[in-house]
């Protein structure tokens, strides 16, 4: 996937400027930055929710900026979001199940769509949750079928909004297996992260994003060592413990 030039304003604001980056098939990148540095808002001009002001976003060579978000799900992207977006008054499998069933992408028959949900609610350590009522469900449940929902619609290109936000250590480290195991079957995974140690650990390359700006991508270790990056987090930090 590559981004070139991207600009996106909101009202008389720039939420990301001129930012530009490309990322190889099948690794994890990870996006990190203080709140408010536009994050969200590159998963969503990627993802078709937002139309950027400026900018192209390609996917396999193929551009894609501002096809509507169904169109970019078929083309093989698919998202999670930081607030999660479930269907709470119905259960996890009926979560996971009714967008494979509605997806252009042909399952054959109800059977077949079923029988996916399933694997895939398995594969998400929610085996034994499917009836239950989304809103029943945990934190980290919870987190999990959102995966398992973009998961079924089989995609390419995995863009996951802080998906260990409100995880106890135990489930963060479930959870950065699970991405690690799917980036190693083929998936390219672009996460938003506000745990450091899931850019150490998992990540092939983190992006640094401060206030709609890119200031440096590479190799997590050395860029989480570069010192103006670990002044912008830490007093990205100071900031909003001050706010609280
Ligand atoms: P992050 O995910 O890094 O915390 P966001 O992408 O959510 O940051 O926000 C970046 C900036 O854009 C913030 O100033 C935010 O207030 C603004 N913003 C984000 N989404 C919207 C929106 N839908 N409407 C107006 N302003 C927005
Ligand atoms: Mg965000």
């Amino acid at each position: 996937m590559e981004v070139v030039n991207l600009r996106c304003r909101f009202g008389g604001v720039d939420a990301l400027k001129d930012v530009s980056f490309s990322i190889p098939p099948e690794t994890i990148t990870t996006i990190i930055g203080p709140n408010g540095a536009g994050k969200s808002t590159l998963l969503g001009c990627i993802s078709g929710e937002y139309v950027p002001k400026k900018g192209r976003i390609f996917l396999d060579g193929r551009e894609i900026t501002g096809l509507k978000s169904w169109k970019v799900s078929d083309l093989g992207v698919a998202r999670t979001f930081q607030l999660p977006r479930a269907i709470f008054h119905l259960s996890a499998f009926d979560n996971v199940y009714l967008p494979i069933f509605a997806s252009s992408k042909g399952f054959g028959s109800r059977r077949a769509a079923a029988e996916l949900a399933r694997e895939i609610l398995s594969r998400c350590g929610l085996e034994n949750k499917a009836e239950v009522l989304a809103k029943e469900l945990s934190t980290a449940e919870i987190r999990k079928m959102e995966l398992a929902r973009a998961l079924g619609l089989r995609p390419k290109l995995l863009l996951l909004d802080e998906p260990l936000g409100g995880l106890s250590p135990t489930e963060v480290d479930e959870s950065l297996k699970l991405i690690s195991e799917l980036c190693k079957e083929g998936l390219t995974i672009v996460a938003v992260e506000h745990v450091v140690r899931a850019a150490l650990e998992v990540a092939d390359s983190v992006i640094f994003l401060s206030n709609g700006v890119l200031v440096g991508e590479g190799e997590p270790r050395e860029l989480l060592s570069r010192e103006d990056i670990v002044e912008l987090y830490l007093g990205g930090r100071f900031v909003r413990r001050g706010q609280l």
